[in-house]
């Protein structure tokens, strides 16, 4: 219940106003988001790189309904991909987009208009050497998600996705993307979906997990095996072995802020680990989100403005 209220507030302008208007919420949101500037984002980056891990960065933002602030994301993706460039952080760090920040949910021309911005992306990760996933929301985007994904593959064949295993639909899609070449983010999924499209229960969706991980670690993709669940992690190291499948052939990924340790014993196992790193003003959505993964969070957050 907590998880659907949480959800929930993350979609609620008049949540999102009193959420960021507590100053005193910023240090709890710091676990989660690099800070809001690109320096900040560049400096985690490189001590992230220094210590063996890999990057993809997201400038947070979603639900743009403005073309302008579509553009504006666009011009941050280029700016940040510059300096990663010009920082020589591009081999390790990649970009994360949403495409609600450029422009799929605007009402007139959405899909075209994300389409071109996301292209914009794809050239400026291209002119660095680097490359661009683009990340998942709610399931009314999906098959729009992946019909600009394919647009995107004709000319950047490397563009990521991202697949949640709570979905119905989605053993099906892992089988459409697990061709050679395709790098695919499996998640479980993070938004709050209806019983008709997603599987509801945890453990539902973690058998879903394991089947999707079997068709991509079979398949000949390049797999990220994106979750904290350590339950998860053991077994996709088991069915990639199974699969026959090095360490190099697949990666780990977790969110900034989350279970380190971990993040750092796959690291020095000589597995790839690669760190999901938002920056940005616009983290209310995403907050919300980490907070309705796990309770304890609410606890820590509401702690901290007890306390300060
Ligand atoms: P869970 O069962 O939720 O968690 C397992 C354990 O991990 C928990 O017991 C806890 O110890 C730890 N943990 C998990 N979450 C947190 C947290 N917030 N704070 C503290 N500890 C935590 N979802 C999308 O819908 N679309 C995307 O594009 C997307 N991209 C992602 C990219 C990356 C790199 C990652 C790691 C996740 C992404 N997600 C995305 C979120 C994902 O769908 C899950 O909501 C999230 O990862 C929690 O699921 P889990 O597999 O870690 O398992």
């Amino acid at each position: 219940m907590l998880r659907t209220a949480l959800l929930a507030a993350a979609r609620s302008p008049l949540a999102r106003q009193v959420v960021e208007r507590t100053p005193l919420a910023r240090p709890v949101v710091r676990r989660f988001v690099a800070g809001s500037s690109l320096r900040e984002a560049v400096d985690v980056t490189a001590s992230l790189i220094a210590d063996g891990r890999k990057v993809t960065l997201d400038h947070l933002g979603e639900d743009t309904t403005d073309a302008a602030q579509a553009a504006a994301t666009v011009d941050a993706y280029e700016r940040l991909l510059a300096e990663l460039g010009s920082s020589g952080l591009a081999h390790g760090a990649e970009v994360s987009v949403k495409l609600s920040a450029v422009g799929q949910s605007l009402p007139k021309d959405g899909e075209k208009i994300a389409l071109d911005n996301a292209r914009l992306i794809c050239e400026a990760a291209a002119a660095v050497g680097t490359t661009v996933t683009l990340d998942m929301e709610d399931h009314t985007t999906t098959d729009s998600t992946l019909g600009i994904l394919g647009d995107l593959r004709v000319d950047f064949p490397s563009t990521g996705a991202v697949l949640q295993a709570y979905l119905r639909r989605t053993e099906q899609d892992c089988r459409d993307l697990s061709g050679a070449g395709s790098r695919v983010r499996l998640c479980k999924g993070a938004y709050k979906e209806p019983e008709s499209v997603a599987y509801q229960d945890k453990s539902e969706v973690d058998r879903s997990y394991v089947r999707c991980l079997r068709i991509l670690m079979n398949g000949a993709g390049y797999p990220m095996v994106a979750s904290h669940d350590p339950r998860l992690v053991a077994i996709a190291a088991d069915v990639a072995s199974a699969a026959g499948r090095t360490v190099d052939t697949y990666e780990h990924q977790m969110l900034y802020g989350v279970r380190p340790d971990a993040q750092r014993e796959i690291a020095a196992a000589g597995k790839t680990l690669r760190v999901y790193v938002p920056y940005g003003d616009q983290w209310y959505g995403y907050f919300m989100r980490r907070l309705a993964e796990r309770p304890a969070n609410v606890a820590f957050f509401l702690r901290s403005l007890a306390t300060k």
